[in-house]
This record gives C-alpha cells, structure tokens and sequence, in this order.
C-alpha cells in the first residue's frame, strides 16, 4: 500500500485511466477548433463534442441542448445568478421577476461570493441557516419567499460535510411560486441518481474533475421547457454555447468529460454501494476505538463517500500535524484558504469552535480500498489517543467533571 493514501475526492478526483485514453487523441491526432465549419478537423472536433454533450445530459437526465459548457462550476455559478439577475431582475418579464435571492449559509463559496457581489448590485439575499446538521427544509424555503423572488440557489450535497438536500421537494415549490431554482450540483452529480426534470430544477452546475474528469471544465444546465429559462452571458465574444458562454471550446478535456459521465452513470449503483460500505466501515472502526467523536453532517441525508468527524479533546492542528504525511485529508479549520478561521459550514450549523477546529473531512472514492480505509482509521486512532493521553481535559471529562462548570483561571 502507497501513503500518504489519498481520502480527498471532494476537493478533487484523479482523473480515471479510462477517460485519459479517450482524450489523448484529441491533444494530437484530432485537434481541430470544434466551431470550424469548413473541414473535417472542425467536424471531428464538433462531432466529439457533441457526444460529450449527450454523456452530460444523459448523467443528469436533460437534453442536449440544455447543456453549455464553461470551465468548471465556479464559471457556472456565476453565469447563472449574474444571468438571470440580469435577465429578469428588471422585472416586465413575465412571471419571472425580481431582485431577491434565497441561498444558505453553507453553500460553496462560488455561490455566497456571487451572491456577496449582487448584493453590491441592488440584490437583497436572505441566508437561510440550516439545523444542526446542515439541511435545510422546504418550510424554511416557503417562509423565506416573496413576491419578488427571483431565485433559490442551494447546494445538492453539501462539500465538506456531505448532508444531502431535499431537492426535489424545494425545487416543486419553487415551481408552484414561479421562481427559478438553481442547484449546486457538484457533489451530487456522478455520486448519486440526478434527473433535473423529475427533481424540479432550473439552473444547475457540474464539475468534471469532480468526478474522475479533468480539471478545468464543467457545464451548466440551462433548462429549456416549462419554464424556459433565459440567461445573459456573462463571457461574450464568438457566439459559442448558444451565445450564452463564448470561447473556443476546451475539445480535449470535454471529450474527458464526457467519458467521465458516462462511466457514473453506467456504474452509479456500484459505486454508491462501495463508497458507502467504506465510509461505514472506517466510521465504525473508529468509533470502535475512540468515545466522544461527532459526525457532523446528516446520517440519513449524506454522500456516500464522504464523512466529516470531529474529536473532541484535541487540537486541531496537533491532529492534522499527527497524521498528514500519511491521511492526504481536509480539516475543517483550513479549508477555507489558509485562515484559522473555522469552517463557515460548521459554524453555521452550530458546531463550536473547538469541536470545528478537530473536525476531519474523509473523502473516499472509485479507488479507495478496505485496507487503505483500514489503515487510515487505525493513524486516526493512535494519534488521537495520544494527543487525549496529553490532554487535561479528557481526563478531567472522563471523571465526570462538567466542563462548562469551572472556572477558568485568567478569564
Ligand atoms: C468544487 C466545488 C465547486 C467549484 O467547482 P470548480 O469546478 O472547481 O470551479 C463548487 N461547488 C461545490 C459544491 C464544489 O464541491
């Protein structure tokens, strides 16, 4: 076994070996420019990009001519909350209208620093906060709408700790409201079953090196009946996408793309039956050697490979500095950048600084192993357990004394 063992696949996924051999030839062999109409390295070029497109839209359950490809979510997110405010944030566009934007506080930050920037653009955005295990309910969604509502934008599974939203209920009562709901769907596509006509959605963005794809290309869905949605670009130049996103397109890597949906779908059972059998499995084990360890996300709502745990009575960065040439993982404590500030998501759930600052986020994927898994729980044990035999406050907890009772002296 190779270490440091890699258990981070939602901050990004190797791409698969199968996906680069489908690529390679386009580097070289077929490099045509896919908008060259007047030759056949053009239509080879245009040829592959159009079955890439189908492998989306077959992933997600829409057609093909909803999918426009951009560089990645990020660029997702921004065309479709800046493109439809400036659609339809004038109001006289029929039902749909309005400057008012309903998200959460646990959304990605492509997402809240989109929102952040209409803000600054006459938008009013209400937060909503989730309960304490990062969902958010369609009751608070309901309550939260107004009459000029344009748009609800929230994650589908949550990235750092994995909860899953009722989408498919908050995307029937945006329907019934006539308001535009855009989706976060980078942790969902690929992991679990997405149909955007069957789960209410309007707008939604995927991310190819989020699944087994290369870095650097993505899509947005833009859905074209009931309603059709219209945006304003927000990159002009050829006309390309529809005219909704210009720019040659990245042939190679939407080849990659394509091929990375494709090998989901046609294995999404097995890979949410391996995923989830290996997150128990290290859960278990840990929690079969080690009290006191919190999930911090939704048991019954999560991604199947991911899992967030918190270790009470540890520091954060002795943990972290315990283990990190061996666990390739994240931590709620930094990653958001190099702050020391703690995860926006856990605080937003309730969790206290402490227990934000010993969380570790597990993600597993298409190759990780029971041994890898094994091995990664048995770091975690050793070197929690040594950093609590060190600790006063485990030993104060384990006699029984109520921590939040004492005095603390210099305070
Ligand atoms: C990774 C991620 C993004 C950003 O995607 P990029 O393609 O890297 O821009 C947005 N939202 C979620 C939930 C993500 O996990």
């Amino acid at each position: 076994m190779k270490t440091p063992i890699y258990l981070d696949y939602q901050a990004t996924t190797p791409v698969d070996a199968r996906v680069l051999e489908v690529m390679l030839p386009y580097f070289t062999e077929h490099f045509g420019n896919a908008a060259s109409r007047n030759h056949p390295f053009g239509w080879k070029a245009e040829e592959a990009v159009d079955t890439a497109r189908d492998e989306v839209a077959k992933l997600i359950g829409a057609s093909a001519k909803e999918v426009v490809f951009t560089s990645g979510s990020t660029e997702a997110i921004n065309l479709a909350l800046k493109g439809a405010v400036e659609m339809y944030g004038a109001s006289d566009h029929g039902k749909i209208k309005g400057r008012h934007i309903i998200t959460s506080l646990v959304e990605h930050k492509a997402v809240l620093d989109t929102c952040k920037h209409l803000e600054t653009r006459g938008c009013e955005v209400t937060y909503l906060t989730p309960d304490s295990t990062g969902r958010v309910s369609v009751e608070q969604v309901a309550e939260a709408m107004r009459e000029d509502t344009l748009v609800v934008a929230l994650i589908w599974g949550n990235n750092e700790i994995g909860t899953i939203n009722p989408i498919r209920e908050i995307g029937a009562l945006c329907h019934e409201k006539n308001v535009l709901f855009f989706v976060d769907g980078t942790q969902a596509c690929g992991k679990i079953p997405v149909d955007v006509y069957e789960d209410n959605i309007d707008l939604m963005c995927l991310s190819a090196h989020k699944l087994y794809g290369p870095k650097g290309v993505g899509a947005l869905f833009v859905r074209r009946r009931k309603p059709r949605v219209r945006l304003v670009s927000q990159i002009d130049g050829g006309g390309h996408e529809r005219g909704m996103r210009s720019g040659t397109l990245n042939v190679t890597s939407l080849v990659g793309f394509g091929e990375a949906c494709r090998l989901c779908r046609v294995n999404l059972t097995e890979e949410i039956a391996h995923a989830t059998g290996l997150r128990d499995r290290l859960e278990a084990r840990i929690r079969a050697s080690l009290d006191e360890v919190h999930l911090n996300g939704n048991a019954e709502h999560l991604l199947p490979g991911c899992l967030n745990l918190s270790f009470a009575y540890v520091e954060g960065e002795s943990l972290l500095m315990g283990i990190n040439n061996e666990l390739a993982v994240s931590s709620g404590s930094a990653c958001t950048s190099a702050s020391l500030e703690p995860s926006h998501v856990l605080r937003a759930m309730g969790v206290g600084d402490e227990l934000a600052h010993s969380s570790i986020r597990f993600g597993i994927g298409r190759n990780t192993t029971e041994e890898e898994v094994d091995y990664a729980a048995d770091r975690i044990i050793e070197t929690v357990v040594r950093l609590r035999e060190l600790s006063p406050l485990y030993e104060m907890a384990l006699e029984g004394i109520d921590l939040s009772s004492v005095e603390w002296a210099g305070h």
